[in-house]
Parts: C-alpha cells; sequence; structure tokens
C-alpha cells in the first residue's frame, strides 16, 4: 500500500503527519511511504531524515500518484488530493462541523475519509487519542507562554536585595490541557488552584498538589460527567460559580482557562468586570480561543489587554512545538493504523460495526456515513 504524506497547507499549519519513527513501522508492516519534500521542514525533520528512514521524497504530484491512503493534519481539499487511487483513505483532524462541504466532497470524489478527533474516549483508543496529544501539549505552552508575558517571576526568591513572592495561578478546566496546566506552574515555583465543572477532578487537582476551587451545595457534573466530558450546567451553578470566582479571581496573577463542552461554544468564565477585579500585570491565556473562548475581551490569535491585564487568545497552540506535537500525533496514528492492519490484505481494514470506526469513519463508497453528520 503506498502512503501518502502531505506538506501541510492550512495557514499557519507546522506540523507533519509522519516522523521517521513512524515511517520505518509503516515499512516494517509493507508500505511504501511518499513524503512531500519539505513536508517536514518545520517540525525540523529534513527531507534527508524521511529518506534515511526509507521513505521516498517526492513533489506532491508524484507522492499522490496511486496513493491508497493519505496522512494529514488539517484535511486537504478533496481537489488537492487528485492522483490518488479510487476509494482512497485520507486520515486527519479533518473538523468535520466546520468544514461539512469538505467533507461532502470527499464522499463525492469517492475518497473514504476518517476523522482522527472523534475517537471514542474508551481505553482500547487512548494511544491513538490526538486530542489528547495535543491539548497536552497546550496546557504546557500556555503556562509557558504567560510566564513570558508576565513582568514577574513564578518562583518565591529569597534573595540579598529581599523577597520575590511567587506568582498565583488559577487553572479553569481540568481536562487534559488543565492538567499538564497545573503541573507545569507547579513545576515552574507558582502557588497553583484550578477548578471544574466535573467533580471527579477534584482530586485529581489535589494529587497535582494544586488547590481545588468548587462551588459547594449545588450540583454541577457528577463524577467524570457523560464520556468524561462536561455538559452544560444549571442557571444556579453557572450563578454561584461566578461568584466564587469572582472573589478567587481578584487575587490571582495568572489564569489558564480550558473549559470546553464537545458540540457547544465554549462557556463564558470570566466576565469584563472580573477582569477589571485583577492586578494590572495579571495574564490570562485563553485555550478556548477557537470555539469562542471563556474569557470575554479575548481575541483568538491575539493578545488583548484590559484594564492592565493582558487577555492572550491562545489558538491552536500545540502548533508552536511543532516538533513534539508531531511526534505524538504520527504515533497516534501509526497506533490506530497498526491496529487495524491485516497482513494479508496489507493495509488496514475497518469492520463496520468498531466502536473506533464508528466514531471515526466519515465518509465511505461514495457517501457520508458517520451519524454524527446525519
Ligand atoms: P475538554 O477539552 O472537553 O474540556 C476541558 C475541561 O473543561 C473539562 O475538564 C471540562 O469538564 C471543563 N469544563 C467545561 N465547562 C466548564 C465550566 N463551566 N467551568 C469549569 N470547567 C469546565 O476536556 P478533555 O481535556 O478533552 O478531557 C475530557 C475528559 O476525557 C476527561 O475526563 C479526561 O480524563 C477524559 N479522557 C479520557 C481518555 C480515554 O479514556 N481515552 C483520553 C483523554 C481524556
Amino acid at each position: 500500500m503506498k502512503v501518502a504524506i502531505l506538506a501541510e497547507t492550512a495557514p499557519g499549519e507546522t506540523r507533519v503527519a509522519a516522523i521517521p519513527e513512524t515511517v520505518k513501522k509503516l515499512a516494517a508492516l509493507g508500505a511504501s511511504v511518499a513524503v512531500e519534500a519539505g513536508a517536514g521542514a518545520q517540525a525540523g525533520i529534513s527531507d534527508g531524515d524521511f529518506t534515511d528512514a526509507g521513505a521516498t521524497v517526492g513533489s506532491r504530484g508524484q507522492v499522490l500518484d496511486g496513493a491508497e491512503l493519505v496522512l494529514s493534519f488539517s484535511g486537504p481539499e478533496a481537489a488537492e488530493l487528485g492522483g490518488a487511487a479510487s476509494g482512497a483513505l485520507l486520515v486527519g483532524i479533518l473538523d468535520p462541523f466546520r468544514r461539512r462541504d469538505a467533507i461532502g466532497a470527499y464522499a463525492a470524489a469517492g475518497i473514504e475519509a476518517l476523522t482522527m478527533e472523534w475517537m471514542p474516549r474508551i481505553t482500547r483508543a487512548q494511544s491513538m487519542d490526538v486530542l489528547s496529544s495535543q491539548s497536552n501539549l497546550a496546557g504546557y505552552k500556555a503556562v509557558i507562554d504567560a510566564a513570558a508575558a508576565y513582568g514577574r517571576a513564578f518562583p518565591m526568591m529569597m534573595t540579598a536585595a529581599g523577597t520575590v513572592s511567587p506568582a498565583r495561578a488559577f487553572i479553569m478546566g481540568v481536562g487534559v490541557a488543565g492538567l499538564q496546566a497545573i503541573a507545569t506552574a507547579r513545576r515552574l515555583g507558582a502557588q497553583v488552584s484550578a477548578t471544574d465543572v466535573r467533580s471527579a477532578t477534584r482530586e485529581q487537582i489535589q494529587s497535582l498538589g494544586a488547590k481545588p476551587i468548587f462551588v459547594e451545595g449545588v450540583a454541577g457534573i457528577e463524577g467524570e460527567g457523560q464520556g468524561g466530558y462536561a455538559g452544560e450546567t444549571s442557571e444556579e451553578y453557572r450563578q454561584a460559580q461566578a461568584e466564587l470566582v469572582s472573589t478567587h479571581l481578584a487575587k490571582q496573577d495568572i489564569v489558564i482557562t480550558t473549559a470546553l463542552i464537545p458540540g457547544k461554544p465554549a462557556p463564558r468564565l470570566i466576565s469584563d468586570a472580573q477582569v477589571a477585579t485583577m492586578r494590572p500585570g495579571s495574564v490570562i491565556v485563553d485555550l478556548a480561543a477557537d470555539a469562542g473562548g471563556n474569557v470575554e475581551g479575548c481575541d483568538p490569535g491575539e493578545t488583548a489587554v484590559r484594564h492592565g491585564v493582558k487577555i492572550i487568545g491562545a489558538s491552536n497552540l500545540a502548533r508552536s512545538l511543532p516538533a513534539d506535537s508531531s511526534a505524538l500525533y504520527a504515533r497516534n496514528l501509526f497506533n490506530f493504523l497498526s491496529a487495524f492492519w491485516d497482513k494479508e490484505a496489507g493495509r488496514p481494514l475497518f469492520p463496520d460495526e468498531d466502536e473506533i470506526v464508528k466514531g471515526v469513519r466519515l465518509t465511505r463508497d461514495g457517501k457520508i456515513v458517520s451519524e454524527r453528520l446525519a
């Protein structure tokens, strides 16, 4: 089976869907891998690194010619895939809700599209979970960016010239990104607190040495929540949460917000009036910027200054760590493909009834087959 790795064309994309290690592993399964020239440049992988691993490197036309499997990050348009074999598989983060027309075009072109961000959150699929691998890096980078934008130090320092007090960091939303943000802020020496609507996160926050800040007496989301995800909370809960956050926020120097609700706009957690209570020079990083933002006044991809507080609208932060984000993503892809690889057929076979396949498959035989897109 010929596998094509394309250079990404989406604006701002820095990552690549394969690394030399996964090229070797795909070759060991019997695939031949072709990489578009320059595809790994921004992730620090040269064309020579790919050829040393056993890939061929060529132009987009050469790479796509006869390809039966195309691996990508942000999916290319169907029109860009001319030359691929009929019925070719396309695997990527295809953003189906926002790219419905593009998904329809894959179906019309006879491409079988599989989208990795719809991987079910089940134990068997953990090593294939691209949301986790990218969110983890984003949570780390949010704290690093906050530290860089903050005009003070994070750790307490007792020096001959006096004491520097530790930064107080508050993490709102304790999923994968939030947990890594807590750990990173702790490593940098900040005093860390965190909140979430899912009660199961209280223990996780404590186990990382941070202080849980939770609404008491009003039901939020019991345990892990449906499928591990938050749903919307009651008006009473939102009110209580806003009051709790108000008192706490005014004392914070660094705030990282990560709250998301699948299929809904990001919940608003911080109002402009609350930002005004913070000390000038404080920094907020809003990791939900692309989903509408947790913070009023947040602008995706930009840093806004409100009441002397910097609000960083973090957009796809994993892209700013292209070497690591590519490596983790490439391994997620390999783990997915190898789990379904059929030695005799020399390609992955995706059974209709498999829970993972049902989650990620969007199109097949000229039709959109995903239930979520029905
Ligand atoms: P996410 O990106 O969907 O949301 C981030 C966090 O925001 C979540 O913790 C959510 O509860 C929280 N949130 C939503 N509304 C909020 C509000 N109003 N106030 C405060 N916080 C709010 O979450 P995620 O990082 O994708 O993780 C979701 C869950 O999936 C977690 O329980 C995680 O442990 C689980 N998970 C499971 C697997 C697996 O089993 N394969 C893999 C990864 C993650």
